[in-house]
């Protein structure tokens, strides 16, 4: 999908308890490859030249999210705040929330902007019957689309998350309903700025739990995503 990377989380509800699990989607298939990686965090890409150096935003240009709340609860917008707010203090990434819009991820996702054309990032509360990537076990999907600069590094422009609206405002009336329902939020933000998933429980990219807050791995991965070099000529 365009160099687009998406990921989806799984929301599972076991008797009381309330368990998270998330897995690739077929555009990225399911073995992750360091996917136990010691330092608590994976990227969904890298750079072709380098394994070690990945696919992600700009840290010296400012990431604008726009949020299409139609098909969301009343709290859709609050609550992408909050998670912006908490990626963007964890990665150092100048993410901001700067207004509302009615078009879909998938526009996003499906859309070829120019390096230098850096569209915001889209939250979009929609519905399965608007976008089929959302399944009675897919809540969210997350992921950017990355253009090459002159020296051949990839570099994310624009992204998009798609969240399931009619779930997870059920999902709201839930004890820790607003818990999870930001933890999803961040969940995809961390897709969307590159982070891929772990097995390791207390991250918020692991397969499993439902932690409070970002965990070790994350808050190590967001903080090197947010300390890429700058520019698109470097
Ligand atoms: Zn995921």
């Amino acid at each position: 999908m365009l160099g687009s990377l998406l990921a989806i989380l799984v929301v599972v509800s076991a008797g009381n308890s309330v368990g998270v699990r998330s897995s690739w989607d077929e555009a990225t298939g399911w073995a992750h490859p360091s996917a136990t990686d010691g330092r608590g965090f994976t990227y969904l890409r890298t750079q072709a030249y380098d394994p070690r150096t990945p696919v992600g935003y700009d840290p010296c240009q400012r990431i604008d999210v726009v949020i299409n709340p139609t098909d969301g609860p009343p709290q859709a917008q609050i609550i992408v705040q909050e998670a912006v707010d908490t990626i963007a203090g964890i990665s150092g990434l100048q993410l901001r929330v700067v207004g509302t819009t009615d078009e879909s991820a998938v526009s996003r996702w499906e859309s070829t902007p120019a390096i230098w054309d850096r569209p915001p990032v889209l939250i979009d509360w929609t519905t399965r019957a608007k976008y089929s990537g959302l399944t009675d076990k897919i809540v969210g999907r997350g992921g950017s689309i990355s253009a090459m600069t002159i020296t051949g590094k990839a570099v994310y422009v624009t992204g998009a998350v798609a969240l399931d609206g009619p779930y997870l405002t059920r999902i709201l009336l839930w004890p820790n309903g607003r818990h999870i329902v930001r933890m999803v939020v961040m969940h995809e933000l961390g897709h969307v700025l590159g982070l891929g998933h772990i097995y390791r429980a207390g991250e918020i990219m692991s397969y499993e739990g439902t932690p409070l807050a970002p965990g070790p791995g994350d808050r190590a991965g967001l903080a090197a995503l947010g300390t890429l070099s700058c520019g698109i000529w470097r």
